[in-house]
């Protein structure tokens, strides 16, 4: 078996959209599974659609995401097209560069190869008569696509032209035997003779994309479906260049729980959305894995590390059909990733959603709880407002809704009298001595442990929903818990 070396392709044109990543997994997971090369190339032909940044973006989000990229665009890469930033890793290989821009010297080379063996041509048509050859097929009722004019005129490269390749029209014996989808023929091969080269010298996404996975050795190509209809286009200038087709494996779209193609109007679809939402990487890298792949029939097992998901991924296992991207299961397995975490990761990685300063106020205290807050979350970004007492002392608490369920004021008040008491006794406060001395509260007021909790819970967490009552009022500590007893029980004794 030749090396295995996979690509990702993208065009440098924004944030990469979860389909998008799932795709580039999908080849970080079979080269891994070899122990072959996963290879980042930046597809930046068509500039009018460049975002400038967005390579930056590629690169971050997808080191963010675990993907490790062994070979792309170098420092001075990234230096010549303008998109260097401090910090960039230090990536390249021995078949760059990996900008496609960077590459148009190799594919003219190539594109002149072919209008020498008569499989390209030269086309001086202007964008007049295109468009006058356009509206008279209109008229016609006819398919829209070139005529073929220039096929046979033999125009010289000393006039402004493009470069078209000729398709064979009629019966076509090309085959993709795709490890997807299986073998696909064409009868007839619709394609017009598509440009592939234009008027400024610059390749077109068909050709380029041929050469660089020729001359950059790669020996499987995952991509998206709507790369199908074109793929003849890439087989007949393989088959002309006398080049080895890579295997190709089209993945289905990513879909929403709706069936239909997973986009913004889903909530988020951008990988870095996800990021920001509060999911850990691993959990999506885990979860988005197995949308459209499966690891084998009847396997059961859903939590896969990615050393294991290496281990198990094959092409096989790739679904034909769309795959449903289900929120709720991702916050699910969200979840599991979350409670897995040690206290001091867990505590690292929920951070950067506190507000300003707001961590620094509070975590030794929250280290304290750090397990019992972990179990109740299924995002990261939960954790700020449900920790907010141990790090605001001015909250205002709903201190009315403890009041029912038999609870009164004067109840309430004295609940708090007997609570201050309890805790002015004690030299240390533990969650035992907290929870014993609060149940004999409520039984001596002849209340059940529930309302009478409740009081304590509102008046001192400022919350209904809260970690465990005892054990963070032992993270906040006796003085930050009887100031609070105090300021309830004037409110309720007004
Ligand atoms: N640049 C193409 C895209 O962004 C990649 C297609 C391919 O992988 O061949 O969709």
């Amino acid at each position: 078996m030749k090396p295995v070396r996979t690509r990702f392709a993208p065009s440098p044109t924004g944030k990469l959209h979860i389909g998008t990543a799932r795709t580039a997994l999908f080849a970080y997971l079979l080269a891994r599974h070899y122990g072959g090369t996963f290879i980042l190339r930046i597809e930046d032909t068509d500039q009018a659609r460049r975002v400038p940044g967005a390579v930056r973006q590629i690169i971050e989000s997808l080191s963010r995401f675990g993907i490790e990229i062994d070979e792309g665009p170098s420092i001075d890469e990234l230096r010549q097209v303008g998109e260097y930033w401090e910090g960039a890793p230090a990536l390249g290989g021995t078949k760059g560069p990996y900008t496609q821009s960077l590459r148009a010297a190799r594919y003219r080379e190539v594109a002149e190869q072919l209008v020498a063996m008569g499989v390209a041509y030269r086309c001086d048509c202007t964008a007049e008569m295109l468009e006058r050859e356009r509206n008279e097929q209109m008229a016609r009722r006819e398919v829209p696509g070139y005529s073929g004019y220039c096929r046979d005129r033999n125009v010289s490269a000393d006039v402004p032209h493009v470069i078209r390749v000729r398709i064979p029209a009629g019966k076509c014996d090309l085959v993709l035997n795709d490890a997807v989808r299986g073998r696909i023929t064409w009868d007839d091969l619709s394609l017009r003779d598509t440009v592939i080269m234009k008027s400024d010298g610059m390749s077109l996404y068909h050709l380029a994309v041929v050469v660089d996975d020729h001359d950059m050795e790669i020996s499987h190509v995952i991509r998206g479906e709507e790369w199908i209809p074109t793929t003849p286009i890439h087989l007949l200038l393989y088959r002309a260049l006398g080049w080895e087709p890579p295997v190709f494996a089209h993945v289905a779209q990513v879909l929403g729980t709706d069936g239909k193609k997973l986009s913004k109007r889903h909530g988020a679809a951008a990988l870095e959305q996800f990021f920001e939402a509060g999911y850990l990487p691993e959990a999506l890298l885990n979860y988005v894995a197995l949308v459209g792949w499966s690891p084998g029939k009847g396997e059961e097992q859903e939590i896969f590390s990615k050393q294991e998901l290496a281990e198990r991924f094959s092409l096989d296992g790739l679904s034909a059909s769309g795959g449903v991207f289900d929120d709720q299961k991702l916050e699910w397995m969200n979840g599991v990733y979350l409670r897995s975490l040690a206290n001091d990761d867990f505590l690292q990685r929920v951070r950067c959603f506190f507000p300003e300063g707001a961590f620094e106020r509070c975590e030794e205290e929250l280290k304290s709880i750090a397990g019992l807050v972990k179990e109740r979350i299924k995002l990261l970004p939960e954790v700020p407002e449900m920790v907010e007492f141990l790090y605001r002392d001015d909250l205002v608490p709903d201190y009315a809704a403890a009041l029912k369920k038999g609870i009164t004021g004067p109840i309430a008040v004295a609940l708090l009298t007997d609570a201050l008491e309890a805790l002015d006794g004690a030299t240390s406060i533990t969650h035992e001595y907290l929870e014993q001395a609060f149940r004999g509260i409520a039984e001596r007021h002849g209340l059940k442990v529930g309302p009478a909790f409740t009081v304590f819970r509102i008046s001192v967490l400022c919350k209904a929903i809260t970690p465990p009552l005892f054990e963070s009022m032992v993270a906040l500590g006796r003085d930050r818990v009887m100031a609070r007893l105090r300021s309830a029980r004037d409110w309720y004794g007004q």
